[in-house]
């Protein structure tokens, strides 16, 4: 009798543990989105020849992106890849691609000249997608009569950012994207810094240093405006990049091949990002965008770029102190030659993603797109490509993402 009573006593112990988790369950809102990051901002500085900037081994004059840059990952071999001026490759960041430019004279600017781009931007994404009005998407610019929004039917007028278009010098740029932090806390932030490329033209050595030098402090003053404030702090990824450099034979003009113009800076810093990462990896301006589509949950499909998924947290095995967990993800035999195989478990039903990519963040094969229901999964992958090529040996990406959160991982083909 008395073993039965304890038993029965274990029993009901259970049945109360198993009520406190449904329980937990329900009342912890389900994570949609996959990453710790919430919210993001970009900073484009005008013109930063790479040489002066995180190119410089010592970083004389970006003593305080070289700090950030310890907390967070560079893409050393980061390129403009197409037009080295900033009407073309500002548009670039944005769309994810070389998109082509409409021309127009502006009424709203007093019939001035002014631009529309053929491809949707990173701002036309998010509002559109995600559904957010234009106070959660902020760009902070010096006084300038702004871009008009794509000429994309789906996209357009109605999902263009806020523009806080103020003062003349990146101090005033600053100021405003502060109050614009604590006034209306956008979720993507755009803070566009002129003066370095402005200085550059004049043709003073001393005062472009100088440029840069302020440049590099805001940068880092806005980091830590971020990190002071609880809407941002922990959740924020910041990327901060470059249109084009400056001739590596001429350092007040741009707009040629050479490599002074093309190579740029890509420094990016958050929860998601790894610590101290120098990714060799060639990586150019149309990645920008697509990265933040991937950190904030949006499609950018008239890109061309990839996302930097190699900048990301390798979170294989790690541990989740957040319910529901994001499945763990196991690949055997790796290396591979070329068959493997996957396993995973899903703790509730999801949509789910099982993709591979190449180093460069090429998505090479789709294995799973759909609705699975919860339990392990487990799959063989061939080694081969979505058009049915085998690939040839080396290392891929796979990634894994369901509605809980993303995980990668890392095959090796021997063949
Ligand atoms: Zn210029
Ligand atoms: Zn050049």
């Amino acid at each position: 009798m008395k073993t039965n009573h304890k038993r029965a006593n274990k029993s009901m112990a259970r049945y109360q543990k198993l009520l406190i988790l449904l329980v937990l369950l329900v009342l912890v809102p389900i994570a949609t989105r996959a990453y710790e990051t919430e919210r993001v901002v970009l900073v484009i500085i005008d013109g930063l020849r790479y040489s002066e900037g995180l190119g410089d081994p010592n970083a004389q004059y970006v003593p305080g992106m070289a700090a950030l840059a310890e907390q967070g990952a560079i893409v050393d071999n980061f390129h403009n890849d197409g037009f080295t001026w900033t009407s073309r490759a500002i548009p670039a960041i944005w769309c994810g691609a070389w998109t082509e430019i409409n021309t127009f004279s502006d009424p709203d600017c007093d019939g001035s000249t002014n631009n529309t781009t053929e491809l949707p931007t990173v701002f036309e994404y998010y509002r559109q997608q995600l559904d957010r009005p234009a106070t959660d998407c902020v760009y902070t610019l010096k006084a300038l009569c702004p871009w008009k929004a794509s000429l994309d039917p789906e996209y357009g007028p109605d999902y263009w950012p806020l523009y806080h278009a103020v003062g003349s010098t990146d101090e005033d740029v600053f100021q405003e994207t502060e109050a614009v932090i604590t006034q209306l806390a956008p979720h993507f932030l755009l803070m566009y810094l002129a003066d370095v490329d402005h200085a550059g033209h004049v043709g003073v050595w001393d005062d472009y240093l100088q440029a840069i030098t302020t440049a590099d402090s805001l940068v880092g003053r806005l980091w830590d405006v971020l990190q002071a404030d609880t809407a941002y702090a922990g959740k924020t990824t910041m990327l901060v990049t470059n249109d084009h450099g400056r001739h590596d034979y001429d350092f007040t003009g741009h707009g040629d091949g050479c490599e002074g113009c093309r190579h740029i800076q890509l420094l990016a810093i958050g929860p998601d990002i790894q610590t101290g990462l120098v990714s060799e990896i060639a990586r150019s301006i149309p990645d920008i965008t697509p990265t933040i589509g991937e950190l904030l949950g949006f499609t950018t499909e008239a890109a061309t770029g990839t996302a930097l998924l190699e900048l990301l947290e390798e979170v294989v095995g790690l541990e989740s102190s957040q319910l529901p967990q994001r499945p763990e993800l196991k690949i055997f035999p790796n290396p591979a030659n070329p068959m493997t195989t996957m396993t995973f478990n899903l703790s509730l039903a999801s949509e789910l993603e099982l993709q591979v990519y190449d180093l460069s963040g090429r998505l090479i094969r789709t294995i799973l797109d759909h609705y699975q229901a919860a339990g392990q999964v487990q799959i063989t992958w061939d080694g081969n490509a979505d058009n049915g090529q085998a690939l040839s040996s080396g290392a891929y990406i796979i990634r894994l993402r369901t509605e809980t959160g993303v995980r990668f991982g890392k095959v090796v083909l021997l063949r």
